[in-house]
Parts: C-alpha cells; structure tokens; sequence
C-alpha cells in the first residue's frame, strides 16, 4: 500500500492552514474544522489538496489545504517562545564572542555561565534563570568548545550587550521548510520565513 492511502478519519485530521482576510497565516485547523468553518460561511477555501479526498459512497470532495477567513482581519497575539531559533533571531545569526554570522547549522547555543559554575556565582551577577534569554546567547561551534565550561572573565571574552528580540522579526506561525512545501503554503508562508 502506497503513502497515498489515507482513511477518512486520515483526512479529516489534516492539516489546514488559516489565513485571515488579509491573506496573513494565523493558524493552522483541521481538515474537520477547516469544512466547518466553511459550511458556517466563515471561511472559503482557496486551495485544495491535489490528491486527498473526503470519499463516502456519493461524495468525493477534495480536502482543503488552505482556507481564507471572511471578515477576520486580526494577526495572533505572538508569544515569543524561548526557542533556539527565536535566539538565532535575536542574535541576527552571529556568534555573540567572535561577530561571525553564520548558517544556523553553523550555530549553537552557549549558556553565558554554564550549568557546572552556575551555583558558584552570585545572584545579582547573573540572570535570574539558568535556561533564560539573559543566559542564552548565540555563538559558533568553535567559540563554544574554546568557551567549555570557563566563565567570560576567564577567557577575558566581552559580551556585547544582549539585544531584545522583536516580536516583529518572529515568524507569525512556526511551521518548517518541509511542511510548507508538503502541503502547498509556500507562497502564503514566504515572509514567514528567513
Ligand atoms: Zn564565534
């Protein structure tokens, strides 16, 4: 039996994405909830899937896989995640020790004063959380290992100052690459992307 074979309970649970009447991504529904909101003239269906279809003995309908909602012109309220990439976003892709910018598969993650010497610093010299947007900076594999487990005044390393992420640069949605070109949303998703 090929991919392609899909129960209807399969289909119904398909992923949507929701645009608003701006045509701005907001969210994304079910396939079930997607013909709701449809039957309930709430929203209209701009694209269909190619070849996934809601069967029954008289019907065959294509699933939607993109919906425009009617008279909904509001964006999400955008929760910043602390999330490596909302990181790498803040960081603007570049090691926070040497200023490379680089690939995000050329970054990592460095903990400002690692886990081993957290307990060792004191309370008004560090963030309040270990695992905190104060204590999570973006820096290249090499500056990592160099940095290990020293503190910056050990390696006599300065830090320029940690920058606040703008909601703005955030993705409205966090869908990857390869879903977005799986179910078609790419050109609904382009700005969404970086
Ligand atoms: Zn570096």
């Amino acid at each position: 039996m090929g991919a392609s074979f899909f129960t209807l309970m399969d289909v119904l649970s398909q992923p949507v994405l929701v645009l608003n009447s701006g045509y701005m991504p907001v969210g994304i529904k079910s396939v079930r909830d997607a013909i709701c909101m449809v039957l309930m003239e709430k929203a209209d269906i701009i694209k269909e899937a190619a070849n996934l279809f809601i069967r029954s003995e008289k019907l065959k309908l294509p699933a939607p896989r993109i919906i425009l909602l009617i008279n909904y012109n509001h964006l999400p309220k955008r929760k910043i995640r602390l999330s490596r990439q909302n990181i790498l976003i803040r960081d603007n892709h570049t090691c926070s020790y040497c200023a490379k910018q680089l690939s995000a598969s050329k970054l990592t993650l460095d903990h400002i004063i690692p886990k081993s010497r957290w307990a060792e610093i004191q309370k008004d010299r560090k963030a309040t959380d270990f695992n905190s947007w104060e204590n999570i900076v973006t820096a290249c594999k090499e500056c990592n290992t160099k940095k290990g487990s020293k503190l910056l005044s050990e390696l006599k390393w300065k830090l320029p100052p940690i920058k606040k992420l703008d909601p703005r640069l955030t993705p409205l949605l966090f869908v990857s690459n390869k879903t977005a070109e799986e179910f078609g949303w790419n050109e609904y998703l382009f700005y969404n992307q970086y």
